[in-house]
């Protein structure tokens, strides 16, 4: 069939919108006509280079949408089916996928490499072949993907929103109670509230935080994180030391949570400066390929039981977390709707990264008809 696509060309390339070819479903894959696609930050990090990934590629992976088509091999998904699309398929047999972290699945080497699963690409222009960005290639009224890579959900959870739990919500919930662990009575720290950070914030109050810091130079930024459960806010790192170092007494943070656009190698020293012993840092925000030193005290590292962590998908296993998140949505729990600030037609693509460059969306959505 033909769509329109929003592809990159090149390294600081706009979006080119543009007519493709798109091929249906082949061995283990699915065909899904997409509602609504988050512009989230990480696609954008394609085109300036922080993920190193081949072009031409579909970009978008934070999408929702219903499955048109299911490809040969495929089971327990059909044709009608409410999806949210993954950017990390899970085989289900790997080590990490028997043990419990599919977030870790070993196809994951394979969402930055450009084809499917089989080497090939779904995407055409012309004798051009398209990559997709991890797999999903959201940018697209339909998209063909791997089956492993959706997860089914209820149908009355609206499609416009629905794609925020592939990326947002998952990872920033994840981040705060998967992967830092918060519990009651903890103090957290979340540098950076946007569409993770806004997230990471709700995490932490489902998981009973007494103190919750949000920081960020943006002034709307922490006015929403305020509304999502930060009880205090700060616009710089200072500010925020003050703040924890009042509110626990000099004992300093639990958790800190970087969920900023890029997590530059000063982040880190800063992020653990806020945290006390056994003081927990979850670096959430993608740092540049090539950074490889990191200024910090390594005695307070082992003093204190300091720990730094990374994190795949909030170490959350979707397949299981997404539905449940959808029904503490459902249940008033986590505040999705008001996440969205804009929308855009996928014609408007570059409009939406803009506003998202100049601090005015909490999160984007591109939608179609
Ligand atoms: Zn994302
Ligand atoms: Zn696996």
């Amino acid at each position: 069939m033909r769509v329109d696509a929003a592809v990159l060309r090149g390294l600081n390339e706009p979006w080119s919108v543009e007519e493709v070819d798109l091929d249906g479903p082949s061995e283990g894959e699915v065909l899904v006509r997409v509602r609504s696609t988050g512009l989230c930050r990480t696609s954008e990090h394609l085109s300036t280079g922080v993920v190193p990934f081949p072009f031409p590629a579909v970009g978008g992976h934070e999408g929702a949408g219903v499955i048109e088509e299911v490809g040969p091999g495929v089971a327990g998904l059909e044709a009608g089916d409410h999806v949210v699309l993954l950017w990390e398929p899970a085989c289900g047999r790997c080590r990490w996928c028997v043990r419990g972290h599919t977030n870790l699945c070993d196809l994951g080497a394979n969402i930055l490499l450009g084809p499917q699963l089989d080497g090939t690409c779904r995407f055409h222009a012309g004798d051009e072949d398209i990559n997709q960005e991890f797999l999903i290639g959201a940018f697209a009224p339909y998209t063909t993907v791997p089956a492993l890579s959706v997860v089914r959900i209820d149908e009355d959870i609206p499609l416009d929103v629905a794609g925020l739990f592939g990326c947002s919500v998952s990872c920033g919930w994840g981040a705060a109670v998967r992967t830092a662990g918060v519990e009651h009575g903890d103090t957290v720290v979340v540098m950076g509230v946007g569409g993770v950070g806004s997230n990471a914030v709700q995490g932490a109050r489902c998981a009973g935080a007494q103190h919750i810091v949000a920081v960020d130079p943006v002034p709307f930024k922490r006015e929403n994180a305020e509304r999502l459960g930060a009880t205090h806010v700060a616009a710089d790192i200072d500010e925020a030391w003050n703040v924890v170092s009042e509110l626990t007494r000099g004992q300093l943070a639990d958790m800190a949570i970087v969920c900023t656009a890029v997590t530059e190698t000063e982040y880190i020293g800063q992020a653990l400066s806020l945290v006390g012993k056994r003081g927990r840092v979850v670096m959430t925000g993608i740092p540049r390929p090539d950074a490889t030193h990191v200024e910090m005290s390594l005695f307070e590292m082992l003093m204190y039981e300091r720990h730094l962590c990374g994190h795949m998908f909030g170490s959350c296993n979707p397949q299981a977390d997404i539905p449940m998140l959808t029904d503490m949505y459902r249940r008033g729990q986590l505040v999705i709707d008001e996440l969205v600030t804009r929308t855009y037609p996928l014609a408007d693509i570059n409009r939406g990264y803009d506003d998202l460059r100049s601090g005015v969306n909490i999160r984007g959505m591109v939608t179609f008809e």
